[in-house]
Order: structure tokens, then C-alpha cells, then sequence
């Protein structure tokens, strides 16, 4: 190296170091985040039910001194801190909680129970880790409340509902997210899970994650007296086979090597041993990377269920309904890529990997789409000492969603709000311009 690249290269880390919190700022909040990390998990919320959470989390970030809207897309709040010109950044959390009762043993495990959507009595659980995100954020949001000598331009926090239920998103930029607040020039979001230990942070640059597509199937046969099937038409038969045809579109019809993923969650026909009842019910989660495969898969779906019926001679096609959707997290590889540097500074380069794409879907998306450039990054949540003894032992972690999911809190809260200070202070130190520049076009995928 030459010693003005020299001069250069250390001028560049120095700056990166820069921007991770210190020891100091982190412990001076993390009471507080950990404090508030107890309380949201012993007292968790349905989707589009989090008034409580949204209420805690909007008063605490009014102390901290941001300017808060409640009420955005329903529970939905709003956070921002001016600091004078620059770019806008926002950073986001989910709120809700799932239908899930806690069995982690834990001395603070959650004991809720609440009314589901359709009346049922429910146990709750904070079983995806939204609230070590509410938490990581609230620590985030009072460093950088605390040190707006280190940054310029806006931020802007959000508490989104009903991620679980795909809805939230759509909510609240239906609500003016974009146009009753500023824009973000990018959004930031992480989420904890079993990938990594806890203390590491995995980026994954372009596709993050999967498509996502729900579908629900009626079967129309001819019901009748079980000991007179020639005088029906079984749509208990029709579904069965159908169950069957469709596993062949992942094996037998996609390309191998693409990810297609078919799963039929419910099957629901008849009453009685006796009665060939006239319709059954079916409920399936679609999975792709890709566009091309996705519209091929749920094509397929279209094709071999209309057939299946026709085949047996039902009186009537079945319905087949697209009730819910959401695209896959696509993450700007050049934001990716600029990012890696402050967080390996902050965090250590080791402690910074490269993700491989994940299943499950998120609703960021709609962000994104929204022409928003995202940065979408997983938290380790494992104890690291666990995650060594599974890996060596070939076993599976508790994932999330899992009544077992339990995030080694200590660790994975202080990488969170130390990851998020460094990526938002380097987002917050560079020019609107520049961070238009990175903009890369998303391809056709
Ligand atoms: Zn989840
Ligand atoms: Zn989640």
C-alpha cells in the first residue's frame, strides 16, 4: 500500500470505529432496553391487537425526545428525530406476538392468554423475537437521541403491527407512511432467529428471503349416504389426489436447484364415518425465490386442481383463491456490500457473515417496493455455547415461532443496538446524493 492509501485506509477505519456505539452510550441504555425487553415479553399482543406495546414503545421514544405519531395503520406509531440536512433513514420493528403458548421454563415466560380474530381463546407468545427488536431499537433510539453530534439528516423509527399476518406494512403505508412523513432515502430492519450464535450479525446481499403465497381450495363433489358412493361424487377422493398431484409440481416440474415449496397446512371435509359430504377445504403456503417460478408454480396449482376434479367428474371447478401474498426481502447488493464495513468495525470482522436466503417471508417488502432501498440483516440469537453443541451434534435449535424459542438475550441485545447505531450513524454521515447513487435496479428475479 502506498502511504496515501495507507493514510487513506486508516482515515476510512477510524471513521467506522467511529460509529459503533461505545461501551459507555450502550450501557448507559441497556437497562432500559432489557427493562423494556422483560415487560413486552411477559405481556405479548396479537396482530393488529398491540395497543399496549404500541403505548410503551411510543411513550418511551417521546422521552428519549422524538416527535411521535400513534395510530398509523392502526396500532402503528411513527418516530422521528430531526437533525438537521441530510438523508432521511428508517429503521423498523414489528410489534405483534403469535398464538403460541410458552414453554421455554424461563422465570420471565409469558402466561397470556387473549381472543383470537375468530373468538378463541388463545395462549400468546413473543415466539419470533419482535420484542428484542422493540428493545434493540428503543436502546438505538436513545444513543442516537443522545449523540446527534455524530450524525445529520432524520430519523425515522417505526413500530409496525401485524407482520405475522402480512398486513401491518400494507397498513401503514396505506395510512401515508410515505407521504404524511418523509420518505426514507433507505430502511433498515434486522431480525433475531437460531441461524447464528448470538454476538454475530449475518448480511445477505440481493434476494433475502421467499415469496410468499396463500392459497385456499374448495372441492365441489356430490354429497350422499357413504354406502351409496355410486350416487356421489367424493370430494374427500378428489382432494386426496390432489394433495398427491400437486407435490409433483417442486419434484417432477420445476427446474432442480430452484426453491419451490408446496405446503398444503389443512385439509377439512366431512362430519360423520357415514356421510360422503359435497365439498372439502384446503389451505396451502407457496414458497419461491424466483418470479418465473412462483407464477409456473401457482399455475401448476391452477391446472392440476381444475384437472383433478374434471378427471372425477365434479359438478361444479373448484374455487381456488390467492387470499394473501407477499414478495421475497431484496436487499441492494451495493448497500449491502457499503454496509459490511461499519459493522465489522463495530462488531469485529469475524463476527460478520454472509447469510445464505431464508424461507420464511416478511412483509418489508412492501417497503421496499415502495422504491425504498433495504437493508434486511439477521441477529443471532442462539447462546453461543449451545449453538457450538448443535452444530457438533448435526441437531436443530428451536427456531422461531417455536413455543421453545428462547434468544439469549444479553448478547443478542447488545449486538442488536450496537449493529443498528453503526449502520444508521454510517447511513446518517453520508449525502442524499451518494445514497441515491448506490441505488442499484432490482432485477428481474
Ligand atoms: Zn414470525
Ligand atoms: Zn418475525
Amino acid at each position: 500500500m502506498t502511504p496515501a492509501k495507507l493514510l487513506l485506509f486508516a482515515s476510512l477505519t477510524a471513521f467506522a470505529c467511529a460509529q459503533a456505539p461505545t461501551a459507555k452510550e450502550l450501557e448507559s441504555v441497556y437497562p432500559d432496553a432489557h427493562a423494556l425487553y422483560l415487560d413486552l415479553h411477559q405481556n405479548p399482543e396479537l396482530s393488529a391487537h398491540e395497543t399496549q406495546t404500541a403505548a410503551k414503545l411510543a411513550a418511551r421514544l417521546r422521552g428519549a425526545g422524538y416527535d411521535v405519531t400513534e395510530h398509523v395503520g392502526g396500532t402503528g406509531i411513527v418516530a422521528i428525530l430531526k437533525n438537521g440536512a441530510g438523508p432521511t433513514i428508517m429503521l423498523r420493528t414489528e410489534l405483534d406476538a403469535l398464538p403460541v403458548e410458552e414453554k421455554t421454563g424461563l422465570s420471565y415466560a409469558s402466561k397470556v392468554h387473549a381472543k383470537d380474530d375468530a373468538g378463541r381463546d388463545v395462549p400468546v407468545m413473543h415466539a419470533c423475537g419482535h420484542d428484542v427488536h422493540m428493545a434493540s431499537l428503543l436502546g438505538t433510539a436513545e444513543i442516537m437521541a443522545h449523540s446527534k453530534d455524530t450524525w445529520h439528516g432524520t430519523l425515522m423509527l417505526i413500530g409496525q403491527p401485524a407482520e405475522e399476518t402480512i398486513s401491518g406494512a400494507k397498513g401503514m403505508i396505506g395510512d401515508g407512511l410515505f407521504t404524511r412523513f418523509p420518505k426514507p432515502d433507505v430502511a433498515v430492519a434486522l431480525h433475531v432467529g437460531n441461524e447464528q450464535p448470538a454476538g454475530v450479525v449475518a448480511v445477505t446481499p440481493g434476494v433475502y428471503n421467499t415469496n410468499s403465497d396463500s392459497i385456499r381450495i374448495t372441492i365441489y363433489g356430490k354429497g350422499g349416504h357413504g354406502a351409496s358412493p355410486h350416487t356421489t361424487v367424493d370430494p374427500i377422493v378428489i382432494a386426496a389426489r390432489t394433495v398427491l398431484t400437486l407435490q409433483t409440481i417442486a419434484s417432477r416440474e420445476v427446474k432442480p436447484g430452484e426453491l419451490a415449496i408446496v405446503t398444503i397446512g389443512y385439509l377439512h371435509a366431512g362430519l360423520k364415518n357415514n356421510i360422503i359430504p359435497d365439498q372439502a377445504e384446503m389451505g396451502l403456503t407457496v414458497r419461491t425465490y424466483k418470479q418465473d417460478v412462483r407464477q409456473q408454480v401457482l399455475a401448476a396449482i391452477t391446472r392440476i386442481t381444475k384437472a383433478e376434479a374434471a378427471a372425477a367428474g365434479a359438478p361444479r371447478e373448484p374455487s381456488i383463491d390467492r387470499y394473501e401474498g407477499t414478495d421475497s426481502v431484496y436487499n441492494d447488493p451495493a448497500l449491502a456490500q457499503r454496509l459490511r464495513a461499519p459493522l465489522e468495525a463495530a462488531l469485529g470482522k469475524d463476527k460478520v457473515v454472509i447469510g445464505e436466503p431464508i424461507t420464511p417471508s416478511e412483509d418489508f417488502s412492501y417497503f421496499v417496493e415502495q422504491g425504498v432501498p433495504g437493508f434486511y440483516f439477521s441477529l443471532g440469537g442462539v447462546d453461543p455455547d449451545k449453538f457450538a453443541q448443535a452444530r457438533a451434534a448435526g441437531t436443530h435449535l428451536p427456531s422461531n415461532h417455536s413455543p421453545l424459542f428462547a434468544p439469549d438475550v444479553d448478547p443478542a441485545l447488545h449486538t442488536g443496538i450496537t449493529a443498528e447505531v453503526a449502520v444508521l450513524r454510517n447511513l446518517l454521515n453520508t449525502s442524499t446524493e451518494d445514497l441515491h447513487k448506490l441505488k442499484a435496479e432490482k432485477p428481474s428475479h
